[in-house]
């Protein structure tokens, strides 16, 4: 079927059919408005571990296709949301629906949508990576016809071809998460879930998973949902909801977060402060003055260069530092994010 609607309307819709989305009277193309569909829904969930509330009445969406990152310390509430959106953890209450199923009650059909790449490794280290490839197409009922093309398909991928016949126990880290990988898409999932994807990884080996994840992302359009306490994994997401405490605290794309909650500082060394210092008031900017630099809160690109322009003669040395996602948690709780946890 296929239905004309306008972009207010398209969360309430059935995610069965074809939707041609009107947004201020222009047509987006079928393509484009089927991609932006939720494909992860979550409404007033909450999870109580006894009387102890794990998580509080959070809600949020998660467009198709998207890389989409929860970020916060150690018992924020992360595993407990993930866990929960893959069917190993029941709800208190709240709906939660990925790919238009309910995870409590259409579990089967969530398990077929969803591949799950957990912290801890779940493969038999024994086993060459082909076993475990084959022992888990048989777990998700692949048919037979089709492993061997599968099989292929996800090794390719993760650029692990050649050493199918190894026995895990002979690889690194790294390739290790990759096989991981590669084993939570071998049922061809819409929505890929890592927890914490690269925890125990030295940067090199971090920068390298990455490099597969969004190739995964981009190339087969599938939906990554991360959780995370590294800053600059999050930076990779297209949206971040940042969670503490059990509720989420804010959620926006990087880039947005930070122009909310974060200023852009700039470190200016100048032959001549006096000058520089009427011309920042002149312009209305806040700045500080320490021995050797002033530090700026640029607000307004186009006062700030033109203070610079007017002292360019004087300048001897700047840098400018951009806020970070560090800062943007910083700023609403108060505290660094590694602070909350041990790891
Ligand atoms: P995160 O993944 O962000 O580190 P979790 O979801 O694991 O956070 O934990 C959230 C909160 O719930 C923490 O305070 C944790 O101690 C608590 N918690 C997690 N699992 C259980 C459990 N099985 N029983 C009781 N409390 C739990």
């Amino acid at each position: 079927m296929y239905v004309f609607t306008n972009k207010s309307q398209q969360k309430t819709l059935p995610t069965n059919n074809i939707y041609a989305i009107v947004s201020r009277g222009k047509i987006i193309s079928a393509k484009e408005a089927n991609m932006a569909r939720p494909i992860i829904e979550v409404k007033n969930f909450v999870k109580k571990y006894g009387s102890f509330e794990a998580v509080k009445n959070i809600s949020f969406d998660v467009a198709e296709g998207s890389i989409f990152a929860f970020l916060g310390p150690n018992g924020a509430g992360k595993s407990t949301t993930i866990n929960t959106l893959c069917t190993i953890f029941d709800k208190t209450s709240g709906e939660l629906l990925i790919d238009g199923k309910d995870v409590s009650r259409e579990k089967n059909a969530v398990r077929q949508s969803i591949g799950v790449v957990f912290q801890d490794s779940t493969l038999d280290k024994k086993m060459t990576i082909e076993e475990n490839l084959k022992m888990h197409c048989v777990f998700y009922k692949v048919p037979k016809k089709e492993v061997e093309e599968r099989i292929n398909f996800v090794l390719n991928l993760v650029d692990l071809k050649e050493w199918r016949k190894k026995p895990v126990s002979t690889l690194s880290g790294g390739m290790t998460r990759r096989v991981e990988i590669a084993r939570g898409l071998i049922h061809y999932p819409k929505v890929l879930f890592l927890d914490e994807p690269t925890t125990g990884l030295d940067p090199q080996t971090r920068n390298h998973v990455w490099e597969y994840v969004l190739r995964l992302q981009k190339e087969k359009n599938i939906t990554i949902f991360l959780t995370t306490h590294y800053m600059d994994e999050a930076e990779h997401a297209d949206d971040v909801a940042i969670i503490d405490h059990g509720e989420i605290i804010a959620h926006n794309s990087p880039f947005g977060l930070k122009k909310q909650y974060t200023k852009d500082r700039a470190y200016i060394t100048t032959t001549n402060a006096i000058k520089f210092e009427e011309l920042l008031t002149q312009q209305g900017i806040t700045y500080e003055t320490r021995e050797r630099y002033h530090r700026i809160d640029v607000e307004d690109n186009a006062k700030f260069l033109y203070v610079l322009a007017e002292c360019r003669t004087d300048i001897t040395d700047m840098e400018l530092r951009k806020g970070t996602l560090n800062d943007v948690f910083l700023d609403i709780t108060g505290r660094e994010i590694r602070e909350g946890g041990n790891s």
